[in-house]
């Protein structure tokens, strides 16, 4: 308890799956944290209500980082919140989590459905980074939720898995950039996790033999699985690790 005492994290798409996981593991550590929602305001609610009566501080905010003047009212919100709660508008850690399941292969992959996933998976963490850095202090940390689908083959998440090896890149680049100011910069790269993104796989006699036969370990991921690594990504312990891709899969390979 209390490795992550004093620190403001934010955690986008915070309101369920990962990102929920995330945002608690993070509040057990004793960081107060923005839980981000898209529209699921009620859902955020109740993660900060799971972190308040475990004895944490939390607050939503709510903001679709795929609309145009998404960001700015993303931080127009959390400046809000921080400068009543904190008297000051800084961070100490970021989680870029939001996100959306695109199966298709290239044949299926249209103009839009491209844009979608690299709206949400490169320009919206591009921008959320770029409107963090102001406020980020430093000896901060950016972590960012990637896919192991970046290093093994699906050709259904074509678009997909194209969007995230460009935050892998994203990743290394900023990495280097912001070492001067202690700030570490990495990226998670979870296999199958049981989470309403995977819920039609995981609904199916034959997506559940799918998922589990994945990892080494037998068993689909769960939330907590990539929640105990944020944790470690955002404490003091893994202040020597930046600009790296760490695989949270249980090993998965096809
Ligand atoms: P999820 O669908 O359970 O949660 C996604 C979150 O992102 C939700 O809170 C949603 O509201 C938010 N979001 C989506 N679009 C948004 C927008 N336009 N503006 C603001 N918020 C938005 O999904 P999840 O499985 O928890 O996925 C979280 C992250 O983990 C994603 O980046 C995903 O690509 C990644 N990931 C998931 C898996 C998996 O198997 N579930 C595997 C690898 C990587």
């Amino acid at each position: 308890m209390g490795k992550l005492k004093k620190k403001i994290a934010l955690v986008t798409g915070a309101s369920r799956g990962i990102g929920r996981g995330i945002a608690l593991a993070l509040a057990r550590e004793g960081a107060m944290v923005a839980v981000h929602y898209g529209t699921r305001r009620q859902e955020a609610e109740e993660v900060v209500r799971a972190i308040e009566s475990g004895g944490g501080e939390a607050f939503a905010i709510g903001a679709d980082l795929a609309a145009s003047g998404g960001i700015t009212e993303l931080y127009a919100a959390l400046d809000d919140a921080l400068q009543r709660l904190t008297g000051a508008k800084q961070l100490d850690i970021l989680v870029n989590n939001a996100g959306i399941g695109q199966y298709a292969t290239i044949r299926e992959t249209t103009e839009e459905s491209f844009d979608d996933v690299m709206g949400i998976y490169v320009k919206a963490p591009v921008f959320v980074i770029q409107q963090a850095l102001p406020r980020l202090r430093d000896g901060g940390r950016i972590i960012n939720i990637s896919s192991a689908a970046t290093r093994i083959a699906f050709p259904n998440l074509f678009g997909y898995s194209i969007s995230k090896g460009a935050i892998n890149t994203l990743t290394f680049v900023l990495a280097q950039e912001l070492g001067a100011r202690g700030i570490t910069v990495n990226a998670i790269l979870p296999g199958l996790i049981n989470t309403d993104m995977n819920a039609d796989t995981l609904s199916d006699p034959e997506g559940r033999r799918f998922a589990s036969g994945l990892s080494a370990f037998g068993r689909w991921g769960e939330p907590e699985d990539v929640a105990d690594i944020a944790l470690f990504l955002a404490s003091e312990a893994s202040r020597w690790i930046t600009g790296q891709l760490i695989d949270a899969s249980g090993g998965s390979r096809l």
